[in-house]
C-alpha cells in the first residue's frame, strides 16, 4: 500500500469532505476545491494526450500564478515530474535549467515570452509549448492552457501512482553556485502539508496566503499546507509589503510564510499601520538568519505569531521550528537568546547537528546539520557526486555550521562555504553581520573574506547605509571593536548600494567574491 501519501490523494481527499470550499484565490479568480480537481485532472489527462510517458518533465514559467499551484497537483498526478522555474533568472539561466530537466513540454505565462524567445532556437528538445494568457493571442503552434483544460477529460489520469514516485525537480536557490534540482517524490510533499497542519494546528477556518515564489519551497510549503488541510490559499503574484497586507485584511489571512528579508521588509514597510493584520496567527519565515533584534522588534510589532523554520530544497520545506509557545516561555524568564534559534526538530523529521565523524555535538560546540526524515528528497538530478556528497547514511548534510543549546535548541552559526579562516582562526561571517545589524545606521550588510598574502584570506564588510546617514568605514570599525573580537573585526569595510539577491532573499556571496576578486 504505497499509493496513499500522494498528491493525488490530497485532491481526492478534499473534493470528498470540501468540495464547494475556495481553494485557491488570485485576484478576481477563485476555484473550489471541486473545480480545482477537474481543472488539474484535465490537465494532467491534455498532457498524457500529448504522448508523454511516466516520469517526463514538464516546465511552467510564470509569477506565482493560479496556473503555478495546478501544477503542483496536475502534472505530478499524471504521473509527470513539475520543473517550475525561476522567472527572475536570465533568459540563459532559465536555458540551463530546462537543458538540465530535459523538459519535454514548457507552460509560459504571456509576461514571458520575450525570455522564451531569446533561447527558442535552443529548446529542441521541448516537445510542445503551452501558452498561459489570452487565448486570442496564442502564437502560431503553440498550445492554449485553458483551451487544454476544456478539450481533456476531468477523470482521475490513468497513470499508476506511487509515493515514491518523482513529483517534482526542486531547483536549489543557486545561493553558492548553480542551482542543482532536488529530486522529490509525492511523499516528501505529501509529508509537507501534513507535518504543518499537525505542527500550525491548522483548523478550517485558517486561510493561507502565498507571498513567497511558488518555484521555491518558501511558497510551495503554503500552498501543500492548505491543500492538505483543506483551508484556503490566497495566491499573491509577487512579493510587495504593502499588497500583503492589504491581502491579509481582505481576506481575514491566518497563517503563511515569508522568506526572511520579506520580513526585514514588511518591519520597514510605512504601511503597516494602514491595515488591519490582526487576524495573523501563525506566520512562517526561513530561509536566513534573523537576528534576535530584527526577530524581537517583529514580535513588538506584529505580536507572537512568528514561526521560525530552517527549511532547504532538498527536503523540500522545514527540518526544524521553532514555536511561537517556546518564544513565549523563554521571553517570560528573560531569555532572548532563544530568538537566534531555529528551533528544534519538525514534526517527521529529525535534525541534528552533528560532527565530522558523524556524533551528535555537545552542546555549545559546533558542528554540521544533519537531517533525516520524510522530507528528505531522493538527492539532484544529474549530479551524482553532489548527491553522494550531500545525501549520506539515509540523511542530508545541509553544510550549514550549528550549535545547539542544552535543550536542544538549533542555532545557525553560518553556511560552511562562507566561514573566513583569517590568520588561522575561523570567523563566521553571521556573528558579524549580527552586530552590524545593530548599528542604527546600517540598512543591509553582507561579510565575507577576500584574499590576502599575509592572513589568508581577511574580513570584508559591504554595508548599505540607512538613507541620508553619514557613517565612514572607522565609525563602523569602532562600533564593531566594543563587540566582538579584535580578528573579527572587518579589515575592509565598503559602502555599496545594494547587495545581489536570489529570488528566495538570500545574499548571494559568491556574486560578491567575484566581484571583489576579479
Ligand atoms: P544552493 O544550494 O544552490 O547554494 P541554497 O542552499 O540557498 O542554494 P535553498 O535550499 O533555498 O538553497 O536554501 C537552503 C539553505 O538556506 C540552508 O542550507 C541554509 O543555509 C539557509 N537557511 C534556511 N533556513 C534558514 C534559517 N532559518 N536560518 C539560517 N539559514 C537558513
Amino acid at each position: 500500500m504505497d499509493d496513499i501519501c500522494t498528491l493525488r490523494t490530497v485532491v481526492d481527499r478534499n473534493l470528498e469532505y470540501n468540495p464547494r470550499k475556495t481553494a485557491l484565490i488570485e485576484g478576481d479568480r477563485q476555484y473550489s476545491f471541486l473545480e480545482f480537481a477537474r481543472r488539474t485532472r484535465a490537465m494532467g489527462n491534455a498532457l498524457l494526450d500529448l504522448g508523454l510517458s511516466k516520469g517526463d518533465r514538464v516546465a511552467i514559467l510564470s509569477k506565482n500564478s493560479m496556473e503555478n499551484a495546478e501544477s503542483y497537483f496536475s502534472i505530478p498526478n499524471a504521473g509527470l515530474v513539475l520543473v517550475m522555474l525561476n522567472f527572475r533568472l536570465a533568459a540563459r539561466e532559465i536555458l540551463t535549467i530546462l537543458d538540465d530537466a530535459r523538459a519535454s513540454v514548457l507552460l509560459v505565462n504571456h509576461e514571458f515570452m520575450g525570455q522564451v524567445e531569446q533561447i527558442r532556437g535552443e529548446l529542441d528538445f521541448v516537445k510542445r509549448f503551452v501558452f498561459i494568457g489570452p487565448r486570442d493571442a496564442t502564437p502560431a503552434g503553440w498550445l492554449h492552457y485553458e483551451a487544454m483544460i476544456e478539450a481533456a477529460s476531468s477523470e482521475v489520469p490513468p497513470t499508476e501512482l506511487r509515493e515514491t514516485d518523482l513529483a517534482a525537480l526542486m531547483y536549489t536557490s543557486g545561493t553558492t553556485g548553480s542551482p542543482k534540482g532536488c529530486m522529490a517524490t509525492h511523499r516528501n510533499f505529501y509529508h509537507v502539508g501534513r507535518s504543518l497542519t499537525l505542527e500550525l494546528r491548522m483548523t478550517r477556518d485558517d486561510v493561507g496566503i502565498i507571498a513567497s515564489p511558488l518555484f521555491h519551497a518558501t511558497g510551495e510549503v503554503v500552498l501543500m499546507n492548505g491543500m492538505y488541510s483543506g483551508t484556503t490559499s490566497v495566491i499573491m503574484p509577487q512579493w510587495d509589503a504593502a499588497q500583503f497586507l492589504a491581502l491579509v485584511e481582505k481576506h481575514k489571512v491566518t497563517t503563511g510564510m515569508l522568506a526572511t528579508p520579506m520580513l526585514l521588509f514588511l518591519l520597514e514597510s510605512p504601511e503597516v499601520d494602514n491595515y488591519d493584520h490582526s487576524s495573523l496567527q501563525k506566520v512562517f519565515f526561513a530561509g536566513a538568519p534573523v537576528t534576535p533584534v530584527v526577530f524581537q522588534r517583529a514580535i513588538e510589532r506584529f505580536g507572537n505569531v512568528w514561526v521560525h523554520l530552517f527549511g532547504t530544497t532538498e527536503t523540500v520545506g522545514q527540518t526544524t521550528i521553532l514555536k511561537t509557545e517556546d518564544i513565549a516561555d523563554a521571553l517570560a524568564t528573560g531569555n532572548t537568546e532563544i530568538l537566534g534559534s531555529c528551533g528544534r526538530s519538525f514534526a517527521d523529521m529529525q535534525s541534528m547537528v552533528v560532527d565530522g565523524d558523524d556524533r551528535p555535538v555537545a552542546p555549545g560546540e559546533v558542528g554540521e546539520m544533519k537531517v533525516r526524515g520524510l522530507g528528505t528528497t531522493l538527492g539532484y538530478w544529474n549530479k551524482p557526486d553532489e548527491t553522494r556528497n550531500d545525501f549520506r547514511n539515509g540523511a542530508y548534510y545541509s553544510q550549514d555550521l550549528c550549535r545547539v543549546d542544552e535543550q536542544g535548541f538549533i542555532y545557525v552559526v553560518d553556511r560552511k562555504k562562507d566561514m573566513i579562516i583569517t590568520g588561522g582562526e575561523n570567523v563566521y561571517p553571521a556573528e558579524v553581520e549580527n552586530v552590524l545589524y545593530k548599528h542604527p545606521s546600517v540598512s543591509m550588510a553582507a561579510v565575507i573574506g577576500t584574499p590576502d598574502e599575509r592572513w589568508g584570506e581577511v574580513v570584508t564588510a559591504m554595508v548599505v547605509k540607512k538613507t541620508e546617514q553619514n557613517l565612514e568605514a572607522e565609525d563602523v570599525k569602532v562600533f564593531l571593536r566594543g563587540e566582538i573580537a579584535g580578528y573579527k573585526v572587518p579589515k575592509i569595510v565598503l559602502f555599496v548600494d545594494s547587495l545581489p539577491m536570489s529570488a528566495s532573499g538570500k545574499i548571494l556571496k559568491f556574486k560578491l567574491r567575484t566581484e571583489l576578486c576579479a
